[in-house]
């Protein structure tokens, strides 16, 4: 029997101790909670993955770095690099807590946030692949925060600024519960809406395979066009260009280290007023939002008064549980 050799663990240990491991905001779901609850998209559940340590999903969270998020271009490379620094440090973060349960008695597995389900995969690189849970959703029934116009995260302390891991693992400690008050201004703000590059952010929605292509610019399906495209070409000569070019180059680098992979676009992340870092570090960078459009402007409007007359769209409906209660809507 595990249980024999297994310490008690309170939810605050295990919080304090995936703290001293690095990260900034933790909280811990029920996995009992996830199975009865799986969110729109995202058939899989907890017993998926493990049917013995499940019990409970430890979300940890690790805010990004101020300085790069100041800077207003979506593909600057810095952002990209340290992002993915952010990311490494938060999947360490994450391993070392596995080994530190191990240790108490109580096995874990991380399911982090750039693992997507290889089954689900059709052969088409511009279909958008799921995580195997939605780390997002985890993290509201973890009482961490609620989702906004676009789904993303908002957390109080840092907005949508932070990435997610999760550690699962049948520890009986004590559960957190959703916050009782939605973090997102709505269209009111629709800043997420404004800045997006690609604009795909739609009316407490997004389009996911859309937003892949500048959250993931230099990845799978940037991949497979370029090789197709140094295939297609008849001219030699342009095809050692192509071979040679600046695409070939961000390609190479982005599969050494990630970057550009795992990270990219997060203009919405940034601009996104909630969060006590907002006026504090980043208001005075970041208030003007130059992509922003009469069009957008005015879809937004449309979106106001859809909700001033109880028009909620079905997206919102589906989500409603995670972006929490919105009383007047
Ligand atoms: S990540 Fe970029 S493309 Fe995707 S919704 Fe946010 S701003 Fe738009
Ligand atoms: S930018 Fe505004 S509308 Fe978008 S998620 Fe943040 S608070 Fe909500």
């Amino acid at each position: 029997m595990v249980s024999a050799f297994q310490s008690p663990l309170t939810a605050a240990v295990i919080k304090a101790k995936a703290r001293e491991f690095g990260v900034d905001l933790v909280g811990i779901a029920d996995g009992a909670v996830l199975e009865e609850n799986t969110p729109p998209d995202f058939p899989k559940k907890p017993s998926d993955i493990t049917e013995h340590d499940a019990g409970r999903v430890i979300i940890l969270g690790k805010r990004y770095a101020s300085g790069t998020t100041r800077i207003k271009r979506w593909d600057e490379r810095h952002k990209y690099y340290n992002d993915e620094l952010t990311l490494t440090m938060l999947e360490e973060a994450s391993l070392n807590l596995v080994y530190w349960l191990e240790d108490e008695g109580y096995p874990g597995i991380i399911i982090p946030p750039t693992h997507v389900d290889p089954w689900a995969y059709q052969n088409d690189p511009d279909e958008h692949l799921t995580t195997l849970l939605s780390l997002n959703h985890a993290a509201v029934e973890a009482g961490l925060g609620t989702l906004g116009l676009n789904l993303q995260l908002l957390t109080p302390e840092f907005g949508p600024r932070v990435m997610l891991t999760a550690v699962m693992c049948s520890v009986d400690c004590e559960t957190d519960s959703p916050m009782t008050e939605a973090l997102c201004k709505g269209p009111e703000c629709g800043r997420c809406l404004s800045t997006c590059p690609g604009d795909v952010v739609g009316h407490w929605t997004r389009d996911w395979a859309a937003c892949d292509r500048y959250r993931s610019p230099h990845g799978f399906a940037q991949l497979t066009d370029h090789l197709e495209n140094i295939f297609d070409e008849s001219d030699s000569d342009k095809k050692l260009d192509l071979v040679r070019s600046e695409e070939s180059f961000n390609l190479w680098q982005s599969i050494l280290r990630g970057s550009g992979v795992v990270t990219g676009c997060r203009r919405c992340q940034d601009v996104c007023p909630v969060g006590e870092d907002y006026a504090r570090l980043l208001e005075d960078a970041l208030h003007v939002i130059p992509e922003d459009t009469p069009d957008k402007q005015a879809r937004l409007t449309a979106m106001v008064d859809a909700e001033s007359n109880q028009n909620m769209p079905a997206e919102f409906s589906a989500n409603r549980r995670w972006i929490g209660p919105v009383d007047d809507k």
